[in-house]
């Protein structure tokens, strides 16, 4: 038996078709059309292809890209600058620090200055608040997007065994947080998790962030079980995940990498920008 593979590609395109509707909506209502400042600072390669994808998504929704660049040698209060000039600008919905930042900068003081209703990446000690209290703000693009996988597939969350691999600010604990809100019990696992196979054998939803090709294989998945895979690593054959090719066989669902979870990012950064330019327009939520 093979799992059904969780197509993200196609899953992102609905919620990009989504936005976009909900872009034209709030211009027909007499609103203004969501703005999102990505902000570059140097010229990573990496960065650079992940900001122009950004940009494109963006447009492609009919958002306007509101793009920043800052040479790699600019120092913090420049950086500091730029982004309380978009905190202050009215036309921008979202803001984007697009991380790594050169290693001369502080990222987190650079994160601090961006208001909660602007953090489209929802990385703020705010937004990250509102969160671990189970209130609205606007939450980790990564793990929203597969909270709408999950949802999009008929994955059923209340009550399930749900186990999370990695404790990142970015991934992690966010996804455990909204799997918990979503009434599942959760299980967190890290580097000094005694089991790893163990624990990862109760999941009926396994999501995997821990950022090391292949960790997951066969003997750490339930029969039957769900498994999101979002670690993402360039390797001789060609992009892989943390999770083993070998647990398609076991799993009854699976996502792909790439083509999983990585565009149901981006699709959620939009949906972020929309929600964030409706409350700061105040036409409300949908
Ligand atoms: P991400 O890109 O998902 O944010 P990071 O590389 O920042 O990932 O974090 C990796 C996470 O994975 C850390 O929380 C770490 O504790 C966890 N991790 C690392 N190694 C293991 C391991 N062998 N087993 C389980 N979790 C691990």
């Amino acid at each position: 038996m093979s799992a059904e593979i969780i197509d993200g590609k196609a899953t992102a395109k609905l919620v990009r078709d989504d936005v976009a509707d909900g872009v034209a909506e709030l211009v027909a209502a007499g609103g203004t059309a969501p703005g999102l400042a990505t902000v570059l600072i140097g010229d990573d390669p990496a960065s650079e292809v992940y900001i122009r994808n950004k940009r494109r998504a963006c447009t492609a929704a009919g958002m306007t890209d509101l793009h920043q660049h800052l040479p790699g040698d600019a120092d913090q209060e420049t950086a500091a600058a730029l982004i309380d000039r978009l905190a202050a600008d009215p036309a921008v919905s979202g803001i984007l620090l697009q991380l790594p930042v050169p290693v001369h900068l502080d990222p987190d003081a650079l994160l601090a200055r961006i208001p909660a209703d602007k953090d489209v990446d929802g990385l703020t000690t705010a937004n990250a608040g509102l969160l671990a209290q189970g209130r609205p703000g606007l939450r980790p693009c990564t793990p929203s997007g597969v909270m709408v996988l999950f949802d999009r597939h008929g994955v059923e969350l209340e009550g399930a065994e749900a186990v999370v691999v990695g404790r990142s600010v970015l991934v992690g604990k966010p996804m455990a947080q909204l799997l918990l809100e979503r009434n599942a019990t959760v299980t967190l696992c890290h580097s000094r998790t005694r089991d790893l196979a163990e624990v990862c054998r109760r999941a009926e939803v396994l999501v995997v962030a821990a950022g090391i090709p292949g960790l997951i294989g066969p003997d750490h998945v339930r029969p039957g079980g769900t498994v999101i895979d979002v670690g993402i690593h360039r390797e001789a054959g060609g992009l892989c995940g943390d999770v083993d090719s070998a647990v398609s066989e076991v799993a009854g669902r699976l996502t792909p990498v790439p083509g999983g979870v990585g565009p149901m990012t981006i699709a959620m950064l939009l949906a972020n920008t929309l929600t964030a330019a409706r409350r700061l327009q105040g036409m409300g939520e949908r």
